[in-house]
């Protein structure tokens, strides 16, 4: 929640006459695989990224007596199995077979079974232990037996050779951006100007300018600070990312100058002979950022069963503030990332409204729907109060869609919302039989009922007293295996309704 509180910034119907449009064509597969901590500290807060070769994560830094430093378990702690405890002036963890020893305030420890000289003095604050930033990549490449390259200036550490690399290939009307292994940056735009932020991707390139002579793109800049690499993109027009499948392809084009306006009406089914389906354009004030829809298939031949997670706000609209410092966008785009690998899991394809923190408004995701044709939608909203899971389906009645006819905008939910409230159940049940808490509502949500397809939301509250539980890993993950499983048990039911 809230579910209709879509922002409206004055400044932003200015800046929409040099609207930048922010395609994100996400299908399956097209994530990375690195998947550690999603959540990323606030972008004042200093941070190290580490990168290894299955897996990424960013931790904080913390500054003592002019020293950065950094907590030793948490950073072992994405490899496997470690603990850590005081003994008297004496910290020992043990990370597998192997030890690190250090005293509290001394600089002369032992890693693995080895001498060990600090920069700086150790410190323990509680059972926690600290040590200098700059010899935890000495210390980590000890303890995993690995290489460590480590980019000082901008806090980035590669482990065990990790780094995604890539090239730029200008084109009369595109710049590719071919990348070694998947990615999957946060999009950020203003005019004139895209900008790709990678940081759980191990993406290097040095400090990589090059000037194009080109119609479209001016220049692409590589720079990396603060646990990020960022790439940027100067365009001579307003410029659209797209995300070719499986995620090692992003191909900057020109955006379309105008958008249009979002139709009366909207076809939950094209005729036959239609023109592809075009990105169904905002209403009034278009955002600076707007995906388009994620699929065009073949208009005639019933589509491939793909469910479209609908990662509720971002960019402008944070949705709900749960703590001072968790922002309902965050939590949403968390989980959906978990609901999609879970559901890829069992077979399912998956297109995501967004993938990043971009404003999208909620119409545009029922359209961006509706002109994939996906057959399923799931909104997924997060809260403070309340236990588990809460599962809602459109309060519309139900009619009989006129077979090829034109459904009205208002109510395109009406012919499906049986359906929807069938695979409400099923995913409820699923729920329950993992022992999560949940609660089944009708509601009047947006964008629920401009949906032609079967369409639920799903609520995810915390899983006890901590508010923080929403947006835990390993809570989240049951949540999304369970919602999944039920959405795969709901499979034939909705396949046989559309
Ligand atoms: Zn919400």
């Amino acid at each position: 929640m809230p579910w209709n509180d879509r922002r409206r910034h004055p400044n932003q119907a200015g800046r929409a006459a040099l609207a930048i449009l922010v395609l994100m064509v996400l299908l399956a597969g097209a994530q990375s695989p690195q998947r550690a901590r999603e959540t990323a500290p606030a972008p004042e807060e200093k941070q190290l990224s580490v990168y290894g070769p299955r897996v990424s994560y960013s931790l904080p830094v913390s500054e003592r007596n002019g020293q950065d430093y950094v907590a030793l378990l948490e950073a072992l702690e994405p490899f496997g199995n470690v603990s850590a405890g005081v003994d008297g002036q004496k910290w020992k963890l043990h990370f597998g077979k192997l030890e690190a020893e250090f005293r509290r305030k001394a600089s002369a420890g032992k890693v693995a079974g080895k001498k060990f000289e600090l920069p700086a003095a150790f410190l323990l604050e509680g059972d926690r232990g600290l040590v200098p930033l700059r010899a935890l990549p000495s210390i980590l490449s000890r303890m995993l037996a690995t290489k460590a390259d480590y980019h000082e200036a901008a806090r980035r550490l590669f482990l065990g050779g990790a780094a995604t690399h890539f090239t730029t290939d200008p084109r009369e009307n595109e710049l590719i951006l071919n990348f070694t292994a998947p990615v999957n940056p946060l999009i950020s735009t203003e005019p004139g100007k895209l900008k790709m932020t990678f940081t759980r991707d191990p993406v290097v390139g040095g400090s990589y300018i090059l000037r194009l002579e080109n119609p479209l793109v001016s220049s692409v800049t590589f720079a990396e600070s603060n646990g990020r690499g960022e790439l940027t993109v100067l365009g001579r027009l307003p410029l659209l990312a797209q995300f070719a499948p499986g995620g090692k392809t992003i191909d900057i084009v020109a955006a379309p100058r105008q958008a249009r306006s979002l139709p009366p009406s909207t076809p939950p089914g094209l005729p036959e002979g239609a023109p592809p389906v075009a990105a169904p354009a905002t209403v009034e004030a278009p955002p600076v950022t707007v995906p388009a829809p994620p699929t065009l298939q073949s208009l005639t031949a019933k589509p491939p069963f793909v469910v479209m997670l609908d990662a509720a706000h971002g960019g402008d609209d944070p949705g709900a503030l749960l703590s001072e410092t968790l922002e309902e966008k965050a939590v949403t785009l968390a989980f959906a990332r978990r609901l999609r690998n879970e559901l890829q899991t069992r077979g399912v394809s998956v297109v995501m409204a967004r993938d990043a923190d971009v404003t999208v408004p909620v119409e545009q995701r029922a359209a961006m729907a509706d002109a994939g044709r996906v057959a399923i939608f799931v909104s997924l909203h997060a809260a403070a109060e309340g236990r588990g899971v809460r599962v809602y389906s459109a309060m519309i009645n139900s009619t009989t869609p006129t077979p090829g006819g034109f459904v009205p905008w208002d109510t395109a939910q009406a012919g499906q919302v049986l359906t929807s409230r069938a695979l409400a159940d099923l995913v409820k049940a699923e729920l329950t039989r993992h022992e999560i808490p949940t609660g089944e509502l009708p509601a009047p949500l947006k964008p629920l009922n401009n949906v032609a397809a079967a369409a639920i939301a799903v609520e995810i509250l915390p899983s006890g007293n901590d508010v923080g539980s929403v947006n835990a890993g390993v809570y989240q993950q049951r949540v999304a295996a369970a919602v999944a499983e039920g959405i795969a048990v709901g499979r034939p039911r909705v396949e046989a309704q559309r």
